[in-house]
């Protein structure tokens, strides 16, 4: 029995098999199972991970067949040539010790293809195509190629198979009345309803026989206007154990469910209470999911009998080694998820490789190394701000001799602001993270210092990495100096004093953020807050585990302005953003486009919109108005001729490019960087 976490790392004993404890990989497509040419970078990414200890992995999704494809010629599990390429997978993820399983998707209404099919041919929100109503020939052979999909795994070595019946994909839409308007065999009452999803697992099973794993994903939560009422997932739930499913896993939300699922901002294990209901009626295991990303969170899961294992996607991209630092007790040393999905969801949903952004090697492990250096050099890193932080902790993993400098107190430059935004509290894992890697690769800190270019000429650095940031902009409005004017630094940083009225300059990611810091209300017990501010119904006696939506109120009338004339947070993440923007239309803040600034004075805030002069009376104008790199130091260093004395100066992060730039950018930079030197 493990010391640490003596429930989680408990092995499972599924009866024909056992896995080695009870993290399940959860399915995360990341573009390297579209392409066969991909299979050997997706066989050395999940060899990483089984390396690393996952008890259980689960692959993207695979398309029975082909109008069941996400994407055109997006992955699929449909002949044999295929499952033979499947084999360098399979052989890779059993010679580290791990078990791996094919999820089999079908999208539906889903797929981003002219062709797909749906039970009623109904059009989704978020997809531009209108799929075919399924005639009951198209059923039968769809279910009949899930089984040979299944048939084609066994061939190809997996251990099994996920059946996808969650998150609004085609099983969910024969499950639900929103979608399935069907009067025949196949719909008109929730028994039939079901019966796509119990005939697909039954088929599957008789396809693959005994000794081999079935996972279902059960939606236990629609979360949209037409889902299901738990008496009738509790029905599916016992139909699917009978008819062979191995293990149950936790499906919430469908992905046009306008309730957040996986964002930062939803509160860790937040829906684990939704699988301990699953739990009291099924014999089989079953699995929670959503936010959980550290070991404490999946063992209070486990010991608490919310389930028997925790499904962790994106935090087994973020550390692939996460298991094994939780058994030797180093989980200190986890590079944690912060549910940010800027790599991985938002570059799946823009057609790109997915990554992550606290680890920009994840499905990038055959080309990113950060291998031990034959050439030790003397290494000055300047600013600890994320670029820095991942650049010296790469630096020195690889034996260079590497000193970190930052002028201010702290390491984490920019993210200490960043973890003062109501539901960004996850960024201080990152700092915790690198502030264990300094630590550990034996990175010289030194703090509360800030750097001239002659120091470190004198100093006798090989390598000189600037990562001194950005500089706030100041727009040069009329009145910009008054005493309303604030930075987002003063607001969030200095905790200066804000008054009940207030406008924010400049709506890009800060000026959200800083108008979620602004109009949030804290209250006792933040969890049932979310639960309520966003209409999730944890007693489950609602249909999809909907109810109507509190919303506290604003502490302060605010206003986000841009100059553009595009609606306000076009700019966000494509699977955050929507989230940014439901909050504050949610707190009353008032949007406005087209802005010019006219000046700024005692009376408050003057504008003019659509050639109309309007005063904002307010008490403080918050400037987050974007950034310019900042490189006094980078220019002092060129000046006192650096290079012509044999430094290599590089500048990464803010110091480098200011314009668009985040996190994800600079820690890439950073590692990418210090791989090579
Ligand atoms: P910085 O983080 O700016 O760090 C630069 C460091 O250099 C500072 O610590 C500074 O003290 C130090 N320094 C400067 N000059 C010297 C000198 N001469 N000597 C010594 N030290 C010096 N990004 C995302 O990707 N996702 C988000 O959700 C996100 N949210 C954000 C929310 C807020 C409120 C803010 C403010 C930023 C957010 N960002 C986010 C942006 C992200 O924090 C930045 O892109 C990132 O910090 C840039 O990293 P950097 O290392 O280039 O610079
Ligand atoms: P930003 O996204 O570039 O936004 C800057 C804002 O200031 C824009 O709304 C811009 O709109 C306005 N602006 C620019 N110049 C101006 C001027 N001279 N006068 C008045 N307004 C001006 O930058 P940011 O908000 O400072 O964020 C910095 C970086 O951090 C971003 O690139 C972002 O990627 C990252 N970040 C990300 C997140 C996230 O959730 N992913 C959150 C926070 C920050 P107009 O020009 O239309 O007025
Ligand atoms: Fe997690 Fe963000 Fe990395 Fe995705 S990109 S795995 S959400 S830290």
């Amino acid at each position: 029995m493990n010391e640490f976490y003596p429930n989680l790392l408990q092995p499972l004993d599924l009866g024909f098999t056992t896995l080695r404890n009870r993290v399940l990989m959860g399915s995360m497509h990341t573009g390297l199972e579209d392409r066969f040419f991909n299979i050997e970078r997706l066989a050395t990414y999940f060899a990483e991970r089984a390396r690393g200890g996952v008890g259980l992995i689960i692959t993207g999704g695979y398309a029975p067949n082909r109008r069941g494809e996400l994407l055109p010629l997006g992955s699929r599990m449909q002949d044999k040539a295929t499952a033979f390429l499947h084999k360098r997978v399979t052989k890779a993820v059993h010679n580290e010790g791990g078990k791996i399983c094919l999820q089999l998707l079908h999208a539906g209404r889903y797929g981003y293809v002219p062709y797909s099919l749906s039970p009623s041919g109904i059009k989704s929100p978020i997809t531009p195509f209108k799929p075919s109503k399924m005639s009951g020939k198209n059923i039968k052979s769809t279910i009949d190629d899930y089984a040979k999909a299944a048939g084609l795994a066994k061939y190809a070595g997996y251990d099994g198979v996920e059946i996808m019946g969650s998150e609004g994909y085609l099983i969910n839409q024969f499950l639900c009345e929103r979608t399935n308007k069907r009067t025949d065999q196949w719909g008109g009452t929730p028994e039939k309803r079901m019966r796509f999803a119990i005939e697909t697992v039954r088929r599957v099973r008789e396809e693959v026989g005994k000794n081999f794993i079935i996972v279902y994903r059960l939606s236990l939560m629609d979360l949209v206007e037409g889902g299901q009422e738990w008496e009738h997932i509790a029905v599916l739930a016992k139909e699917i154990e009978a008819a062979g499913a191995t293990i149950i896993t936790t499906g919430i939300g469908w992905h046009e469910a306008r309730i957040p699922t996986i964002v930062t901002s939803v509160p860790r294990g937040a829906f684990s209470f939704a699988t301990k209901k699953l739990k009291a009626l099924v014999s089989v295991p079953v699995v929670a999911s959503n936010r959980i990303n550290t070991p404490e969170v999946a063992e209070n899961i486990i010991a608490g009998g919310d389930a028997d294992m925790v499904s962790m996607a994106r935090p087994l991209l973020a550390d692939p080694f996460f298991v094994q630092k939780a058994e030797a007790g180093r989980a200190d040393e986890i590079n944690t998820c912060i549910a940010c999905n800027q790599a991985c969801l938002d570059h799946t949903f823009a057609n790109k490789r997915a990554s992550c952004l606290v680890n920009p090697r994840a499905c990038h492990e055959m080309e990113l190394h950060y291998l031990p250096t034959q050439n030790k050099k003397k290494v000055a890193v300047i600013g600890a701000g994320p670029a820095g932080m991942a650049a010296s902790t790469v630096a020195a993993e690889r034996g260079h001799d590497v000193t970190l400098f930052d002028a201010s107190d702290r390491i984490g430059g920019q993210f200490n602001i960043a973890k003062e935004v109501p539901g960004k509290e996850e960024f201080a894992e990152t700092l915790r993270y690198f502030g264990k890697m300094i630590e550990k690769h034996g990175v010289t800190l030194t703090l509360n210092h800030k750097v001239e270019a002659q120091e470190l000429i004198d100093a006798g650095f090989d390598e000189v990495i600037v990562a001194t940031g950005i500089t706030p902009r100041k727009p040069g409005i009329e009145g910009i100096d008054h005493k309303k004017v604030l930075s987002y630094i003063d607001v969030m940083l200095h905790k200066k004093h804000v008054g009940k009225k207030v406008a924010i300059i400049g709506a890009g990611g800060i000026g959200f953020d800083v108008g979620e810091f602004l109009v949030h209300t804290h209250s006792e017990d933040e969890l049932a807050q979310w639960y309520d501010e966003w209409g999730v119904d944890t007693t489950l006696e609602n249909r999809s585990g909907l109810k109507k939506a509190n919303v506290l109120p604003s502490p302060r009338k605010v206003y986000l302005l841009q100059r553009k004339e595009t609606s306000l947070g076009k700019g966000l993440g494509k699977t955050t953003g929507w989230v940014h923007r439901s909050v504050l239309k949610q707190k009353g803040v008032e949007m406005i486009a087209g802005t010019s600034y006219d000046r700024i004075d005692d009376a408050g805030l003057h504008i003019t919109v659509n050639g109309k002069q309007r005063v904002l009376d307010v008490d403080h104008v918050v400037l987050c108005a974007g950034q310019t790199p900042k490189r006094d130091l980078a220019d002092a260093l060129e000046a006192a001729g650096a290079k012509a004395k044999g430094i290599n100066v590089h500048l990464i992060g803010g110091a480098d490019v200011a314009a668009e730039l985040d996190a994800k950018r600079a820690i890439d930079q950073g590692s990418r960087l210090a791989a090579k030197i």
